[in-house]
């Protein structure tokens, strides 16, 4: 249903709602908030609320702090879990310069504007993200710890535990915020879980990624439990992915599928496929941009290493799950869980544009184990791999004039500054491991 500004007034007077958040993220996908009363909720929807740019990371220097929020009506929603009387709501906003031109390093616009290049082709983009997290303990001071009591694994049938219980009541809160949950299970690593919801157009699930790391970290909490989508939180076990399920619907149909093709998979798709394939390198910054992404990226534990698309397996990048018709998709399966949904999004629609736009075509897919092949014999047929680390996904996203398209150059260039920095106070820390390494042996 399109709400709006009348409908959004209707309901929160209607709900009993006083506060309303009005919510942002940032260009690192950190959620953020101005916190309003129902009385400023008009002047809101209009757009004329303003707030300080300059204490936003990556947003806008002093001289240009100005920013106004433009509330999306379609975005309203009451908080289940806060009291009904007195009750609280967000709406998620897009950002403005005061000259009413869109602000640029605003990631919901530069998804907005990947979305209107595709809706000129005559296309939507359809996500349905697969998002996995760890529920650890807390230490007597309420820190996170990476300690968990979970000892189940895949679909594991255990004694209900701490865990289970959280996961059922976030299911429970997601549902009543209008998410439609089509599956919520243990994942392979103990204490690890995962809730998958309905796809929907890209921008709805944008938003409910970012809404979904916020309410599933707070639901933990009110079980005593910290939710973490750090990518690799423990070493020697599966880390967390947040596989992308994305297809491209025209007229209402699934464009992807094709009955009369061997694989029953369009033109269109194999197109999108390739550009996704040829753009990896240049996107993995944005898909997984924290030091720690990076150790997730490695053989041995369900994430991809490798640039190769397969129709069954699932060590390569790219997977064509089994389902057809409405269900064609392609599961990209680097992204995780610590990346800007409005930006991650952006760059995988990108990519996958060019690939129509130049009428690309994949490499033959590759059906065996990519990790039990040797290095020659990768190189013999000529599969790549993604950057394995985050400068040397920098390196690449520094010379992708594609990417730069994308991101729009204020958050192509903070983003770039911002991480540089990152890799850099990494680089010259001396870690636990180090020292277990060579302190004794020097
Ligand atoms: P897996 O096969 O990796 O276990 P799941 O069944 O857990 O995948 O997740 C499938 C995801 O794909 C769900 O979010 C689902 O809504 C989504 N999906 C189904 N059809 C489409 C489609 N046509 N386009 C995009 N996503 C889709
Ligand atoms: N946890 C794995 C990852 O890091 C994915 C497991 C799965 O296939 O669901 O991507
Ligand atoms: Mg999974
Ligand atoms: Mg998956």
């Amino acid at each position: 249903m399109i709400m709006t500004n009348d409908d959004v007034l209707r309901e929160a007077q209607e709900k009993g709602v006083k506060f309303i958040r009005l919510q942002f993220t940032d260009i690192f996908g950190i959620l953020k908030n101005v916190a309003i009363t129902i009385e400023q909720l008009e002047k809101a929807l209009d757009g004329q609320l303003m707030f300080d740019g300059s204490s936003i990371e990556g947003f806008a220097r002093i001289e240009e702090s100005d920013m106004y929020l433009r509330p999306d009506p379609n975005t309203f929603v009451v908080f289940p879990w806060r009291p009904k009387e007195g009750a609280v709501a967000r709406l998620i906003c897009d950002v403005y310069n005061p000259d009413g031109t869109s602000f640029g390093g605003c990631p919901r616009s530069a998804l907005k504007k990947a979305l209107k290049e595709a809706a000129d082709l005559g296309y939507t983009l359809n996500v349905g993200p697969e998002l996995e997290f760890f529920l650890f303990h807390t230490d007597p001071e309420g820190r996170p710890t990476t300690v968990t009591h979970d000892k189940a694994g895949y679909f594991d049938l255990t004694p209900v535990d701490l865990g289970e219980n959280a996961r059922r009541d976030m299911v429970l809160t997601l549902e009543q915020m209008g998410y439609e949950i089509e599956a919520s299970h243990h994942e392979v690593a103990p204490g690890q879980h995962e809730i998958d919801f309905k796809y929907a157009d890209a921008l709805d699930i944008a938003d409910k990624i970012a809404t979904f790391r916020f309410v599933v970290r707070t639901i933990a909490q009110h079980h005593g439990l910290h939710a973490t989508f750090m990518p690799k939180p423990i070493f020697g076990i599966n880390g967390s992915g947040m596989h992308s399920n994305q297809s491209l619907f025209k007229d209402g149909k699934n464009a992807f599928y094709d009955p009369n093709d061997p694989l029953e998979l369009s033109e269109i798709a194999y197109q999108y496929v390739a550009g996704l394939m040829k753009h990896a390198r240049s996107f993995t910054a944005i898909t997984n941009p924290t030091i720690n992404s990076y150790k997730r990226l490695v053989p041995g534990y369900e994430a991809p290493c490798y640039i190769a698309w397969s129709g069954r397996n699932r060590s390569p990048l790219i997977r064509i799950p089994a389902k057809r018709g409405a269900s064609t998709r392609i599961e990209l399966r680097s992204p995780d869980p610590s990346c800007n949904p409005y930006l991650a999004l952006a760059v995988q629609l990108k990519a996958g544009l060019d690939g129509i736009k130049n009428k690309l075509t994949p490499p033959p897919a590759v059906d065996m184990n990519i990790f039990a092949m040797t290095n020659e014999e990768r190189a013999n047929v000529n599969i790549g791999s993604l950057p394995g680390s985050l400068k040397e996904a920098l390196d690449e996203l520094a010379q992708a004039p594609v990417m730069q398209e994308a991101l729009g150059n204020h958050i192509y260039h903070r983003f770039y500054e911002a991480k540089m920095e990152e890799w850099d106070s990494f680089r010259v820390t001396v870690s636990q491991w180090e020292l277990d390494r060579y302190l004794a042996l020097y």
